[in-house]
This record gives structure tokens, sequence and C-alpha cells, in this order.
């Protein structure tokens, strides 16, 4: 059914200085930043102030079959808040509150548009720390909550499904539940925190989330270690991480990933130029601490392993040099979008099996005649590879390949930037079809009438 009058009917619930339709609709709306998925502008777009307004929007659209993308700042990767041809986007900027910074129970509790920036700054201010931190500050905890982001300090605190303690969310039948509260344990039925932590917008609609707190270290050092190849660096994490330094990330880079940085970064590391000439992949390493002088220990001790591993050299990098260094490895992303990749996919692998696994990539890549490049999340087997292969069959042939391979190492399709629209046709094709099955049947508890970011993740009717 597709209805004429989405615009309409959302102003008649919400009044219509909360929807935004036709003209006045920035192209914004129709994508997020996945590379290739294909936009599209919704009829509408909503703007609920709060809970009511959200449970609102929810029931007319049930009423009139409308299919509602939940949109926090689109800086997802997967195409996941692309909504459907006629459809509406529930955009939550309007929902940016820090509701309360609880220094006795060590959580925050956010509506689901504020910013990791902006959470970022208020928990600074009382010395605490929201230690999931996915590379684009931009990012929403709406959004964070609903592909269960990861990023670079996962290797110490976890992802975001470690860190939410309970959620408010609007069910595709408009009912308003509370999950959890502002405890780390409960045994109470079924967990709803988790099933909808990552459920990309398919299952219900976040609208305040309880999100765990850290004390904030006040101590970092950066160590950077050029190995003379990828194999090298994977084997170094197993040994890293069992050495119970902590550290709070492991990350690799690849020669063209690290050159591309530089660059668009101007970084200046101090590698020597003999070393450099015969670096062909990189380790980086923060540590934090509480106290300097623990701080010097763990360097040290780090320092002195890596060097054991096979390290061509080990530098301590500066202060300045260190902060600016992972601010450009935040940036990979728009580096390898601006050097032409095609695609970009985030598997994730036991950290064991990375060193297999990579040397899987370079076969495959090979065999097909494509340029695979990457960097990433070495602690946790987490590895984003850019894929640069102009030719859309051999592309979708060599990333489902790229993605089996990960899976018969015993690891998964995405690691953290969720399935959305951009990975789905894989999912249906690798993944076990019970569990797809059962996928389906928890959509459908949640939302009897499919209207909740409907063709994300997974279409509602298998596929022939
Ligand atoms: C440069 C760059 C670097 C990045 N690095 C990382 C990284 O290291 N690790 C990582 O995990 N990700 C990374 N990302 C991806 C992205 O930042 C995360 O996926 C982030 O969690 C998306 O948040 P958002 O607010 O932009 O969500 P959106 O893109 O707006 O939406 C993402 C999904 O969440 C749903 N959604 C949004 N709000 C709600 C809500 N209130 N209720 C229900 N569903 C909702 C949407 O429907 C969609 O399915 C990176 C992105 C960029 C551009």
């Amino acid at each position: 059914v597709i209805v004429t009058d989405v615009a309409g009917i959302l102003a008649e619930a919400l009044g219509s200085g909360q929807v935004a339709a036709g003209d006045s609709l920035s192209h914004d709306y129709g994508h997020d930043e996945a590379l290739n998925v294909t936009a599209q502008l919704p009829a509408a777009v909503v703007f609920p102030a709060n809970t009511a307004e959200v449970a609102r929007v929810v029931a007319v659209a049930v009423e009139h079959r409308i299919p509602l993308t939940a949109r926090g700042s689109a800086t997802g990767l997967s195409g996941a808040c692309i909504p459907t041809a006629g459809g509406a986007v529930v955009s939550f900027e309007r929902m940016n509150r820090i509701l309360d910074i609880d220094t006795a129970n060590h959580v925050a509790v956010v509506q689901p548009g504020v910013t990791l920036e902006q959470l970022d700054k208020a928990t600074a201010a009382v010395s605490l720390v929201y230690p999931v931190f996915p590379g684009e500050s931009s990012a929403s905890l709406g959004g964070n909550v609903a592909t269960n982001a990861g990023g670079m300090r996962a290797v110490k605190y976890g992802v975001t499904r470690h860190q939410v303690l309970g959620l408010e969310a609007v069910l595709g039948t408009g009912e308003v539940i509370r999950t959890g509260g502002r405890f780390v344990k409960a045994t109470t039925g079924y967990d709803l925190t988790q099933l909808i932590t990552g459920s990309e917008g398919t299952l219900a609609l976040v609208t305040e989330a309880t999100l765990r707190l850290y004390p904030r270290s006040a101590y970092s050092a950066t160590i950077l270690a050029p190995f003379a190849d990828l194999d090298a660096v994977t084997a170094a994490v197993p040994p890293i991480i069992a050495s119970g330094v902590g550290p709070l990330m492991v990350e690799y880079l690849d020669r063209t990933t690290m050159d591309a940085i530089v660059a668009s970064g101007r970084l200046d590391l101090g590698v020597s130029q003999p070393v450099k000439d015969v670096s062909l992949a990189f380790l980086v390493l923060v540590l934090e601490q509480r106290r300097d002088v623990r701080l010097e220990e763990d360097v040290q001790e780090l320092a002195t392993l890596v060097a054991g591993l096979g390290a061509l050299d080990v530098y301590v990098l500066p202060a300045q040099a260190g902060t600016r260094l992972i601010q450009a490895r935040e940036k990979a992303f728009w580096t390898a979008k601006a050097a032409g990749a095609d695609d970009i996919i985030d598997v994730v692998v036991p950290r064991a099996s990375m060193p297999a696994y990579m040397r899987e990539v370079a076969e495959l890549a090979g065999r097909a005649e494509s340029w695979v490049a990457g960097c990433g999340h070495a602690g946790d087997g987490n590895v984003h590879l850019s894929i640069f292969q102009p030719d859309p069959r051999t592309r979708g042939a060599l990333v489902r390949d790229l993605l089996a391979a990960g899976l018969a190492q015993g690891g998964a399709i995405s690691g953290e930037h969720g399935i959305g629209k951009a990975k789905k046709t894989y999912v249906a094709a690798l993944e076990d079809p019970a569990k797809l099955a059962l996928w389906r049947r928890i959509k459908t508890a949640f939302d009897p009438a499919h209207i909740l970011n409907p063709g994300s993740i997974f279409d509602q009717e298998p596929s022939a």
C-alpha cells in the first residue's frame, strides 16, 4: 500500500511545525556515509520532541502502514538509516538533552539525539568518561545503541552493548517499554536491552538510554611500532593482550593506509627513513593510567615486549604527535573515500586468526585483480578493508568471498558498522537460515506491522 499524504498524516499527529516534506527537505535525509547504497529521500521527516510524540508517530504509522526509519546523525556506514520509498524518517535531532550525569552510580541518562562530543564534554567536567568512541564524534547515542558501535577503545572497555544498562523504547506497536536501570546486573526475564541494542532501528525506537560511565584517566601515551609485514603485526597482538597491561587501543595499519593518513593529516611521526623503507605494516598502542609513574612502567613493559615480537623499531610518541596520529586514524574512512574506495567492509575474526585471515584477503584480492587496503582494531580482530574494484559484479563476488573467509575463521560479517542495506544480501547468502528465520519471528514480535526500518539487516520475506 502506498500512502499518498504521509506528511499530512504526520502533521495531523504532531503539528505541521514538526514535519518537513517536499522542497524543504534536505538531501541529507536520504543517505548516510555508506559508500555503496543508493540514496532515497523519504516522503516526510518528522521531528518528535519527546517519547509521547514518538509513540504517537508510531501509532499513526501503524494505522496507515507508513514505514518509519530512525535517524540519529546519519554517520552510519551501512545504509541503515536510508528510508523506504514513500516512508518517513523519524529524526531524533530535537531529543538531544543529557537528562542526568549520576556521579554516585556512574551512569549517564541521555536522550537519543545527544552526540558523543556533547556527552564527552559533560562527563569530562566531572572526571568521568563514556568510553565507547567510534571515530565520528558527531554520531548520536541513539545511533550508537542501534548499531552497537565499537571503535578503538573496545579492546579495553568493550563495545556499546557493554555500556547500555537500560533503555526506554517505543515498540512497533506504539507501546513504550523501559528496560534495565542504573545497575549492572539483572536476571529478570529476557534481556530486552541487549536485543534492542544493535538491532539497527528494526525492533524499536530508542527514546532514552542509561549508559555506564568510568573514571577518566589523566595520563596517556602512544607507542608506534613499524613491522616488516602484516603477518608480524597481527601475530604480535595475542601476546600484547596476554601481557595483562590492558592497552586502551591496539590498532594496525597497512603501509598504504599509514602513508595516506600521514599525508592527509600532515603528520611527522619521527620514523627514520631506513625503517620507513622496509615497513609494510604498523602497530599503534595507546595506554592510559591514573598515575604517571604507572603509565611509565606500562610503556616500558609494552615497548620491550613489542621490540621482542619483531618490531623494526619502537617509538614512544610525544603527547601531541600521539593525539594527532589517533585523530588521523579516526579519519581513515574519509581518506579511503577520497582515494576512490568502492566499498568498505568490517569483518571480525578471533584475534589469533588475523594472520591467517589477512593472508586469505591478499590471496582473494589478487585473484579478483582488485586492490584491498586497510587498517583496523587489531585487539578485537576487527579489520576494516577498503575495496578498490570499480566493476560491481567482480566487487560483489570479492566481498562475498572476503566475508565467507571471515566466517570460516569463526568470525562475523560485521564487527561494528552493522548490516543495514549495504550487506543484507551477503547475510541472506551466508548466514544460517534457521537464525534468519528466528530474527524474522523476533522482528514480528516487536513490530507486527513491519513498519520499523523494513529492509534493513534482512528482508522480511526470505528471497526465493
Ligand atoms: C569517519 C567515520 C568513522 C567511523 N568509525 C567507526 C568506528 O570506529 N566504529 C564504529 O562502530 N562505527 C564507526 N563509524 C560509523 C558510525 O559512526 C556509527 O555507526 C554510529 O553509531 C552511527 O550513529 P548515528 O547517530 O550517525 O546513526 P545513524 O547513521 O543516523 O543511524 C544508524 C542506525 O541507527 C538507527 N537509529 C538511529 N537512532 C535511533 C534511535 N533513536 N532508535 C532506534 N534506532 C535508531 C538508524 O535507523 C540506523 O539503523 C564511523 C563513521 C564515520 C563517518
